[in-house]
């Protein structure tokens, strides 16, 4: 689905004449292959490169070096870029940002409206996404009233309205509540198992990770750590170098192990520690985990 080959991206800095004073490299030889249906989470801290290289995906960046193709269209051949953007759609972080219909529906069926598919075709797509993301009852509600949660599951309907193959999700969570975040990421999770639509979810909520078929972890614009995610999350320790958590139950349950109980390492839910630890049944431990 996306292949990303020896990426680079310099951002350049320019003076008040707009003469190049300088660059910043935000992508440093990244290299990265996504499959058809894949759940691919990327974490990192602040300022690694997560949104770039999401926006090269999306074909919003054009390479420095290198090159990236999606779903065999180079990003850096202009003919492409609409047939991309179509493909590849883009959930950011501020709903309110995305949002420019004044009714869910209208809304939702702006981005088929605007690629000229048919009227009878458009009302077809809005109500298929609006019942994989579960929000049929807001459809005529005005996008305004609703919940951070709500108003972010409008953005993703309004992106599988567009049939995309593909979507990227740039921390859709990191301006919602529990609550909230618990519904994007379960639309996120649908769209994945229920569609076979590639997801892309950048994220710095480590529990949102978990559900990912592999993990990569960011630092300075390079590709730091990849694996499933429990090997990522098993290397708490350079986890924690590259200045990120790793679930409070791996955490957990890595404290329990370097205490010396007996547990494997990479433990990722709080069922998982409660099994290792012999606890079957419903007990204070696995509430409180
Ligand atoms: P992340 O999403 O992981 O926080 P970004 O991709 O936004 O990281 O940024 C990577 C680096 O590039 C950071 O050092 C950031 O300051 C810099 N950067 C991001 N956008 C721009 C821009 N438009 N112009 C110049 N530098 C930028
Ligand atoms: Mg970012």
């Amino acid at each position: 689905m996306i292949q990303i080959r020896n990426l680079i991206h310099d951002y350049l800095r320019r003076d008040e004449e707009g003469n190049v004073e300088g660059s910043h490299r935000a992508i440093d030889h990244v290299n990265l292959d996504v499959h058809p249906g894949e759940f691919i989470a990327i974490l990192g801290h602040n300022g690694s490169g997560k949104s770039t290289l999401a926006k090269h995906i999306n074909a919003l960046l054009y390479p420095t070096e290198g090159t990236v193709v999606v779903d065999g269209m180079n990003t850096a051949d202009e003919q492409n870029l609409w047939k991309i953007r179509q493909e590849a759609g883009m959930v950011f972080q501020n709903p309110d940002n995305q949002i420019i219909g004044q009714v869910v529906e209208e809304d939702v069926g702006f981005g088929p409206e605007n690629m000229g598919v048919p009227t009878e075709e458009i009302w077809e797509r809005v109500n298929e996404s609006l019942r994989i993301v579960e929000i049929e009852h807001l459809r005529k509600k005005s996008p305004n009233r609703l919940s951070g949660g709500q108003k972010q599951r409008v953005s993703i309907a309004g992106v599988i309205a567009m049939h995309p193959k593909c979507i990227i999700l740039d921390e859709p969570t990191a301006m919602l509540d529990p609550s909230g975040r618990k519904e994007v990421i379960r639309a996120a999770r649908a769209l994945n198992k229920v569609e076979d639509i590639t997801i892309i979810l950048i994220t710095h909520y480590m529990e949102e990770a978990i559900y990912a078929d592999r993990v990569f972890v960011m630092d300075e614009g390079r590709i730091a750590m990849q694996g499933t995610p429990r090997e990522v999350f098993s290397d708490v320790d350079r986890m924690k170098e590259l200045r990120l958590d790793v679930p409070q139950v791996t955490l957990l349950a890595d404290e329990l192990r370097r205490k010396g109980l007996d547990l494997p390492a990479g433990i990722l839910t709080a069922d998982e520690l409660a099994d290792a630890l012999g606890l079957k049944e419903e007990t204070d431990v696995r509430k409180q985990a």
